[in-house]
């Protein structure tokens, strides 16, 4: 069966959904972008990735071109149209196809932004082997631009870090700047110390996560401490656990830094506990 997509108003088999060659989210990655997972057939944090999505549009000098509730509507027809149990939604909004290349923004009175949404399946997302084993990662310098916070597709970088760890035999990379690291490719990164939960505190340097702001507050709900300041490879590789959030990986532990066991090489206490909090908290808050 073809995936049905969103484009414009449309819901479309994947391949009749075509967009212009001078859309700009193609020429120039004029665009944003979020993710929502999709667990038991519900969507995980829907309003945290609307309001998310409006600032980033907002940050750009883009239009919000669909309502909170017209979203919705959109996430729930292409869930029931694809019969998605668990995985996400990718949304997509580019400032459009002014019909030529040019540096100036369109008008948006006549250049009208693309919409595009589809689903992607992931039966694995709850039983994910890198959730039960932990990842490794290497460390790479943060080449990115400087406007991090804003979830725009230009994801260039990121992807030449995971190529690169993979060269390496890992699995994803964190990325360092001014000695200290600020998140991974596509999560948020934390380490554990002395019971304390560690992670980058927020600022244009990394993306607001969605999945990092729902864990944070389940941490403190359980009375663990978390201290929101940046931390060097060095002090990760020191430290009792680390991991990563995301909206497809939830919690993932990470057990190996540049090489280096992280505690016992093997998962440990709290990561696991997190994501275990996690997804019973999303299964109840799930709309
Ligand atoms: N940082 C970066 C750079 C990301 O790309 C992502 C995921 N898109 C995250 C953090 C995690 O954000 P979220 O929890 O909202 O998925």
């Amino acid at each position: 069966m073809s995936r049905i997509v969103y484009l414009n108003g449309e819901y479309l088999p994947e391949g009749e959904a075509k967009i212009s060659i001078f859309d700009r989210g193609f020429l120039m990655a004029d665009g944003v972008y979020e993710v929502t997972s999709v667990l038991d057939g519900k969507l995980v944090d829907f309003d945290g990735h609307v309001v998310r999505l409006a600032r980033s549009l907002g940050e750009l000098d883009m239009g919000n071109p669909l309502s909170k509730e017209e979203l919705l509507v959109i996430h729930r027809e292409l869930l029931m149209r694809n019969d998605l149990v668990n995985g996400g939604i990718y949304l997509q909004i580019t400032r459009g196809a002014p019909g030529d290349r040019d540096f100036v923004f369109p008008d948006p009175e006549t250049t009208p932004q693309t919409v595009v949404l589809f689903t992607q399946s992931n039966p694995d997302l709850l039983n994910n082997p890198k959730a039960e084993n932990g990842i490794k990662v290497i460390s790479i310098a943060d080449e990115r631009w400087g406007r991090r916070d804003i979830k725009t597709v230009q994801l260039l970088y990121p992807s030449m870090g995971k190529m690169m760890a993979k060269a390496a035999g890992c699995d994803d990379a964190w990325l360092v700047e001014d000695g200290a690291v600020t998140e991974g490719t596509s999560n948020n990164a934390y380490i554990v110390k002395g019971g304390k939960i560690i992670t980058r505190n927020l600022s244009n340097d990394i993306l607001h996560g969605i999945t990092r702001a729902a864990v944070l507050r389940f941490a403190r709900e359980a009375q663990m401490e978390v201290e929101e300041r940046a931390f060097t490879i060095e002090e990760a590789q020191a430290a009792d656990e680390a991991f990563i959030t995301s909206a497809t990986m939830f919690v993932t532990p990470v057990v190996e830094i540049d090489g280096a066991a992280i505690g016992s090489g093997k998962p440990g206490n709290v990561a696991p506990r997190l994501r275990e909090i996690y997804i019973e908290e999303s299964r109840k808050s799930a709309i």
